[in-house]
């Protein structure tokens, strides 16, 4: 053992969870439920984000139905979406209807993602096996031979500590320090567009209804929890170089003659600060799991922005490994041939969903005049068709529950 580690302070656990988003609290919280020793490593200081997965989709409901944790995680402030609309320029060519798809789960939920962490973490806190460390960053990966043992982490102080653990979870999203350290291979890593995110004031005349825009560039407009409009400009890739490039006097007259909406906003613009870029990335890796370690949520499977898919996917992989996990660590298997049954249950799904969105990538972003030229004719038959129930079903609502055991169900 090396001198540097002799003097360390070292922590033991059955699981240690690196990242507090979505997927790793929610695994921490179905492992507590279990009686397991978790530790959850988080290097922010807390909750606080902005512009990361707010729209909720039915199936995330769904699954919380599931797990019976619906009303307490509704008890937290969100806006419940129920309509969505599809515009040409200013006119509305079609609608959807949340309440027409599923009577059960007829609407998503818009919930500011600190509000759902502090939510989950608070529930985490009612059970004794659960521990959590903020402003603590993982440095490095414990291993024995071929087998991750832990990490190693440094504190906001510069303190270094070790975790040894059972089994490591890497929950710490699309750039993941733990698939790097880990040598977890990429199969695939889609990246053509940037999607552009700011908001406004939500004008009193406006309802809650989600606008999709197909106009040059295609647009969102979403309704954000407490009182704020959500817009999110889709381009290739290198557009918004090419736009700042050419300063804000020039994209200010863009975004007047892209929406009255904007007006306002657009008058007040001094520079780009109050714009956040997303790269719109679809990666996928090609083996999630070895000896006592798995990626899970986006550090395995990140998901584009097109559908608001990425939080809903990335918890109902975390469920489903809490369960094969749990059921690992009572049979004392923290193998790779243990853990791998996670990705063989959640790929077909994710890889459908993906293989959608870089469809629906390279058509809507990067051929736009297409879409604007037929889409407006197109869409509105297309939409009141069987099959596009049925394509809306299989996007919003998971076809099953998720195979994971009933004592994960939390009582009321
Ligand atoms: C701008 C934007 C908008 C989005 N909008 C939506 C939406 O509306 N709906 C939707 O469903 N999805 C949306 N997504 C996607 C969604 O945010 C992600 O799919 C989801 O957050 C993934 O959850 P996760 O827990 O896997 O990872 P993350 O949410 O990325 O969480 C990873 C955590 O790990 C921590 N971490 C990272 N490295 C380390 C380290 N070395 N040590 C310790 N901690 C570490 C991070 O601080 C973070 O807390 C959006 C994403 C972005 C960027």
């Amino acid at each position: 053992m090396n001198k540097g580690r002799l003097h360390m302070k070292t922590l033991r656990t059955d699981v240690c969870i690196v990242g507090g988003g979505p997927a790793g609290m929610m695994m921490a919280l179905l492992l507590a439920k279990q009686k397991v020793n978790v530790l959850v490593v988080e290097r922010n200081m807390n909750f606080d984000r902005e512009f990361r997965g707010e729209v909720l989709q039915p199936r995330f409901v769904q699954m919380l139905d599931q797990l019976n944790l619906r009303s307490y995680i509704e008890s937290y402030p969100h806006l419940k979406l129920k309509h969505g609309a599809i515009m040409k320029d200013s006119a509305q060519i079609e609608e959807f209807n949340f309440t027409a798809i599923d009577s059960k789960f007829p609407y998503a939920m818009w919930m500011p993602q600190p509000i759902l962490l502090q939510a989950l973490y608070k529930k985490c806190q009612e059970y004794p096996s659960f521990s959590m460390l903020f402003h603590t960053k993982v440095q490095s990966l414990l291993k024995e031979r071929e087998e991750i043992k832990g990490v190693i982490t440094k504190n906001a102080q510069g303190e270094n500590l070790e975790i040894q653990a059972k089994i490591t979870i890497g929950a710490d999203g699309r750039f993941s320090t733990i698939r790097q350290l880990g040598g977890f291979e990429l199969e695939y890593d889609f990246y053509e567009n940037d999607l552009i995110w700011f908001t406004i004031p939500h004008p009193k005349d406006m309802d809650n209804t989600l606008r999709f825009y197909m106009s040059k560039p295609i647009y969102l407009v979403l309704p954000k929890y407490p009182d704020l409009m959500q817009i999110g400009l889709a381009f290739p890739k290198e557009t918004w170089k090419e736009i700042r490039g050419s300063g804000i006097e020039k994209f200010r007259g863009t975004l007047k003659d892209l929406n009255p909406l904007f007006h306002s906003f657009a008058e007040e613009l001094q520079d780009f600060r109050a714009f956040t870029v997303l790269n719109s990335r679809v990666q996928y890796v090609k083996e999630w799991a070895k000896d006592g370690c798995l990626l899970i949520g986006d550090a395995a499977h990140c998901a584009s922005p097109v559908g608001a898919m990425g939080v809903s996917l990335s918890v109902a992989t975390a469920i489903v490994a809490a369960d094969i996990v749990w059921i690992g660590l009572e049979k004392q298997d923290t193998t790779q041939e243990w853990l791998q049954q996670i990705q063989t249950i959640r790929s077909p799904e994710i890889r459908l969903f993906h293989r959608s969105q870089i469809r629906i990538e390279k058509l809507a972003i990067r051929h736009t005049p297409w879409l604007k030229a037929i889409g407006g004719t197109m869409i509105p038959l297309f939409i009141k068709t069987k099959l596009a129930r049925a394509i809306q079903r299989r996007i919003f609502l998971m076809p099953k529950p998720l195979p994971i055991d009933d004592s994960f169900v939390f009582e009321n």
